[in-house]
């Protein structure tokens, strides 16, 4: 008989240990030098194209928050996650006719940029008798080819979401564009953490400014200098992505 574990290669999930151990002692150093704690700051591993197997063997080592990008993909590897140990968020582009397959699933959408799929979320949420948090996905560097919200529109678009039952906002995320440096690219997180900051201060009724997510595999040292509180890592943790 084949064990389970013999199923897997036992060397990435030694990579995987020790690539979770530096990305702890790394977000600890980002977090200290920008003054706050570990505790500040939430590790989201994003795991597409990743094996079950290898995101339980990371929640098993403390990773307590996943993100999937595609709906397909979450549902077919839905009940293999350790999803008691472990929390799931959407962080990839949501197309409103998607929402009700991942509704009840979720805790959590990232990527909420638009009033049509706001209201989707809305209604399949009451649906479901549930309740749904989400993160607004801000476009920063205002690229046409990306998915998010203008800056210039982002008050008006949570004056909206704010108005609806079962939704809740939690902060906001954004993908800024790819830059040749670190000192470009921290740039748009130090825009972003205005925002944040700014809309903050608004106070608006049922939006929270909890979550700033922002910050990838090669970029989230920089993303928590500049105010980042949850950082989205991939390849850093579970190494270059295998496409099928
Ligand atoms: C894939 C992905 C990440 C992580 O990307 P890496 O560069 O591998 O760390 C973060 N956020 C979103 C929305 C993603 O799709």
């Amino acid at each position: 008989m084949m064990e389970k574990e013999s199923m897997c290669d036992q060397n990435k999930l030694r990579d995987i240990e020790y690539n979770y151990k530096t990305i702890e002692e790394n977000i600890s150093a980002a977090a200290i030098k920008s003054g706050r704690s570990r505790e500040d700051i939430t590790f989201l591993a994003a795991t597409k194209t990743v094996e079950p197997v290898y995101i339980n063997h990371a929640i098993s080592l403390g990773l307590k928050y996943i993100g999937e990008n595609r709906v397909q993909e979450l549902l077919s590897k839905y009940e293999s996650y350790d999803l008691e140990n472990a929390s799931l968020h959407f962080i990839g582009h949501l197309q409103s006719n998607k929402v009700r397959q991942i509704i009840n699933k979720v805790d959590l959408i990232q990527s909420v940029d638009s009033v049509k799929l706001s209201n989707e979320i809305s209604r399949q949420s009451k649906l479901n008798n549930t309740d749904c948090d989400v993160l607004i996905e801000v476009n920063i560097g205002g690229e046409e080819s990306k998915s998010g919200i203008q800056p210039e529109q982002l008050t008006e678009l949570l004056y909206e979401i704010s108005e609806l039952d079962n939704v809740h906002v939690k902060g906001l995320m954004s993908i800024p564009p790819i830059c040749d440096s670190k000192t470009e690219i921290r740039k748009y997180f130090l825009q972003m953490h205005k925002l944040f900051v700014d809309i903050k201060s608004k106070k608006i009724d049922n939006v929270d400014m909890k979550f700033l997510s922002m910050g990838m595999s090669s970029d989230y040292e920089e993303a928590i200098l500049e105010g980042a509180n949850m950082v989205r890592l991939g390849s850093a943790l579970f190494g270059p992505r295998i496409y099928v």
